[in-house]
C-alpha cells in the first residue's frame, strides 16, 4: 500500500458512517468521498549552486459548498498525493467542527527544507504560488502553514500573489507576520487550541492538567508551544520528542532549557546523549498522550501498550482506524484530530475577517473567541457520542461533514 493510501480509505470509511447515520444517501457520498478538485504542479526553482532542480507540488480543495476552501501547505520529503487529499478533506471536518465558513483544503510540496538554503525556500515557496494561482485567492482557496512552512514562508507567499493581484492581498494566506496582518496569537493557536481539548477530556474524566504526566511526541510549532503552556499550568511533561528520538525525565522535563536549545525545525534530541526511541515513547507510564508529529503513529502494533488515560490528537492523522478501535476499546479517551488540532484553521479565520475588515484584534480578544469555540464544539461531539454511543472520531465526523453536506444539498449537487 502507498504510504499514505490507509488516511484516505480510512477517513472515507468513516464519512460514510457519519452520512448514514444522518441520513444522507449514496449520492452524497459520491460527491465528498474525494476532493472536488486536485491540482498536481512542477516547479523549476534555480539552486544556489546555479543549476535548476524541478519540485512537484499539490494543491487539493475538497470541497467548496460552503465557501471558499482553507488548509496548509506543508513542505516534507514524504508528502504525496494521498495524503494532501487525505488532509483536505480533514480541514472540511475542522472547519464544519468548529463552524467556520470554509470548505477543507490543503497543499504540498515534495521536498526537504532542512536540507535548502533559505533562499533555495523562497524561490520554491514563490514558484508554489505561481504554479497554483490560478485556484487559490482570498474567495477561493486560503493557504496557511503547516509541518515545516512558517510565518516568513507565508509572507514570500502573499507578496508573490499581490504582485500577480497588482494589490496587497493579506486576504490570500494566513499565518502571516504581525506587520503584514498576520493576527495576534496564531502563532501558538493550535497548541492553545489542544491545551483547551485536554481540559475538557480531563474534566470529563475528573482530573485536573496541573500535576497530571503528560507524554509529547513532537516538538514543532504544535508541539513545543503545548509543552510551553502545560509546563507553565504545572504539568509535569515527562517526555517529548522530534525526528531523531525522544527525552524522557519521570520528574518532568525542563521545558524552558529545551525550548532554548531547539532550531527552527524542533530538533532537540540530538544535543542529549540519553535518549529513548518514539516507541518507548508511547509506552510510557503518563496520565495524558499527546501525539503531535505526524500521522500512522498508533497502531494496532503499538496501542495495547499505550498507559495514558487521555490520548489528544494535535497532529493531523497520528491514529489508525484500528488503533482508535483498540483505544476506545481499552476505556481510553480518544480526542480526534478534526477537532483538538482545530485552533489553527480557527485563529486563522480569525486573521482572514480581520484582513477583510482591516480592524485587528488583541491577543486577548483572539484567544476567547478560540476558546468560546472549541469548547462548545468539544461539548457538542462529546455529548453525541455519549447519545449515539459511538467513539469521538465518528461524532466528530459527523459533526463535522453535516454543513457540507446540507449546503451541498441546497446547491443541488447531490
Ligand atoms: N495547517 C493547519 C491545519 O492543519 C492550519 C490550517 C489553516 O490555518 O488554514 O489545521
Amino acid at each position: 500500500m502507498a504510504e499514505h493510501e490507509n488516511l484516505v480509505s480510512s477517513t472515507q470509511i468513516i464519512i460514510k458512517d457519519a452520512l448514514d447515520k444522518l441520513g444522507f444517501d449514496e449520492g452524497m457520498y459520491e460527491l465528498v468521498k474525494e476532493p472536488m478538485r486536485l491540482l498536481t504542479v512542477r516547479i523549476p526553482v534555480r539552486m544556489d549552486d546555479g543549476t535548476v532542480k524541478t519540485f512537484t507540488g499539490y494543491r487539493a480543495q475538497h470541497n467548496d459548498a460552503v465557501g471558499p476552501t482553507k488548509g496548509g501547505v506543508r513542505f516534507h520529503p514524504d508528502v504525496d498525493e494521498d495524503e494532501v487529499k487525505a488532509l483536505s478533506m480533514w480541514m472540511t471536518l475542522k472547519c464544519g467542527i468548529v463552524d467556520l465558513p470554509y470548505g477543507g483544503g490543503k497543499g504540498g510540496i515534495v521536498c526537504d527544507p532542512r536540507q535548502m538554503s533559505i533562499h533555495e525556500v523562497e524561490r520554491l515557496s514563490r514558484g508554489y504560488v505561481r504554479a497554483i494561482s490560478q485556484i487559490v485567492g482570498p474567495t477561493k482557496d486560503i493557504p496557511a502553514p503547516d509541518v515545516f512552512t512558517n510565518s516568513q514562508i507565508m509572507a514570500w507567499m502573499m507578496d508573490e500573489y499581490s504582485k500577480m493581484d497588482e494589490f496587497n492581498s493579506p486576504g490570500f494566506i494566513t499565518g502571516k507576520p504581525i506587520v503584514l496582518g498576520g493576527s495576534q496569537g496564531r502563532d501558538r493557536s493550535t497548541a492553545l487550541g489542544v491545551v483547551i481539548a485536554i481540559e475538557e477530556a480531563a474534566k470529563r474524566r475528573g482530573k485536573m492538567i496541573k500535576d497530571s504526566r503528560v507524554v509529547i511526541q513532537g516538538f514543532g510549532n504544535a508541539g513545543s508551544f503545548l509543552a510551553k503552556f502545560l509546563y507553565d499550568a504545572g504539568a509535569k511533561v515527562i517526555a517529548i520528542s522530534d525526528a531523531h528520538g525522544a527525552l524522557h525525565d519521570p520528574d518532568g522535563l525542563d521545558i524552558d532549557y529545551l525550548l532554548d536549545r531547539r532550531d527552527s525545525f524542533g530538533t532537540v534530541t540530538n544535543l542529549f546523549e540519553d535518549t529513548i526511541s518514539n516507541k518507548e515513547l508511547f509506552e510510557l507510564d503518563c496520565d495524558i498522550l499527546v501525539p503531535a508529529a505526524i500521522s500512522n503513529q498508533i497502531t494496532e502494533e503499538n496501542a495495547y501498550d499505550i498507559k495514558a488515560e487521555i490520548v489528544v490528537e494535535a497532529a493531523n492523522g497520528p491514529t489508525t482506524m484500528e488503533a482508535t478501535k483498540i483505544l476506545t476499546e481499552r476505556g481510553i479517551l480518544l480526542v480526534p484530530d478534526v477537532l483538538a488540532s482545530a485552533g489553527g484553521v480557527t485563529v486563522s479565520y480569525f486573521e482572514w475577517v480581520q484582513n477583510n475588515q482591516g480592524y485587528y484584534w488583541t491577543e486577548e480578544e483572539v484567544n476567547e473567541k478560540l476558546r468560546e469555540k472549541l469548547v462548545k464544539a468539544f461539548d457538542n461531539i462529546y455529548t453525541l457520542a455519549e447519545t449515539r454511543q459511538v467513539d469521538m472520531r465518528l461524532a466528530a465526523y459527523i459533526v463535522g461533514i453535516k454543513r457540507t453536506a446540507e449546503a451541498a444539498r441546497y446547491r443541488g449537487w447531490a
